[in-house]
């Protein structure tokens, strides 16, 4: 594959992302995929997905694992209600990884990905250890089906997650580093949480955001790329100089409002393929 193939994150049915016919207007070689639904993850339907990528000469780079009920209204509601952290629902969404990592074999593809929630900062925490423990569970599923397991970064600063990785001791589990969710989520400077989580870092999103006035108490503000405080070129360029050449996959979350959507995704292929044609 190319250097740098641009990527778009995209859903099949209620999920974040475009759908793959916006994709394929708008020309991307990629795309990561928000898991459908339960109903629709069947081996019939993941047959007639595979076969309409290919009609489109689309790649499939990641499966993202996501669950009902989450809600990312405000940060205290992220850790009450997002990933495997939340202990009440974990059995089942545990469950559902697993299931969903499945259905990624059945579209042939080997990076499964989540939110796996607020990791507790405090390692003496309880809830720390079954933390360790729920990832490694699903860790070994994917290892089992060949796959790996990409963590989303934004909940915790790069030391936590660097201390988290090598806690669980699974072989398999890398990072999608998201540069905006750092400023969204107030928990460090993206380009300096880039360098320290680099080795690990397998898949990435291309988002920019605001600093809140105050961050981690409140959101930040997620913009267009290129117009936040991610700073664009210098990203593209620490992951080069981090041998990462991998999808640049486009991640703009304003299902909402699809036409404006569409109109700011076409905005960030071209700035990343001006971006790519200067540094790649
Ligand atoms: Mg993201």
């Amino acid at each position: 594959m190319e250097k740098w193939p641009i990527g778009v994150f995209t859903s099949v049915d209620a999920g974040l992302g475009v759908k793959l016919e916006v994709a394929h207007a708008l020309g991307v070689p990629t795309i990561q995929l928000h898991a459908p639904a339960q109903s629709t993850r069947t081996p019939e339907n993941a047959e007639r997905f595979l076969a309409r990528l290919r009609e489109l000469g689309i790649t499939l780079t990641a499966v993202f694992g996501g669950f009902e009920g989450e809600s990312y209204a405000d940060i205290p509601t992220v850790a009450r209600t997002v990933g495997l952290v939340p202990p009440a629902t974990r059995a089942e969404r545990t469950r559902e990884m697993k299931e969903i990592a499945d259905f990624t074999r059945l579209l042939g593809c080997d990076v499964v990905a989540l939110h796996l929630g607020f990791i507790p900062h405090d390692p003496s925490d309880p809830l720390y250890d079954e933390v360790i423990a729920v990832t490694r569970d699903v860790c070994d599923h994917c290892q089992r089906l060949g796959q790996n397991l990409h963590l989303e970064t934004g909940q915790e600063t790069a030391d936590d997650l660097l201390r988290f990785i090598a806690d669980v001791e699974r072989a398999n589990l890398f990072v999608n580093f998201d540069p905006a969710n750092m400023i969204l989520y107030g928990t460090g400077e993206p380009i300096q949480a880039l360098r320290k989580v680099g080795n690990f870092v397998r898949s990435v999103h291309c988002k920019d955001g605001k600093w809140a006035a105050h961050p981690g108490q409140e959101w930040g503000r997620e913009v267009p790329l290129g117009e936040g405080d991610v700073g664009i070129e210098t990203y593209l360029r620490t992951l080069a100089e981090l041998g990462y050449y991998g999808p640049l996959t486009i991640e703009r979350e304003i299902p909402q409002e699809p036409e404006r959507q569409k109109a700011e995704i076409g905005h960030a292929i071209r700035l990343l393929s001006e971006l790519k044609a200067k540094l790649a």
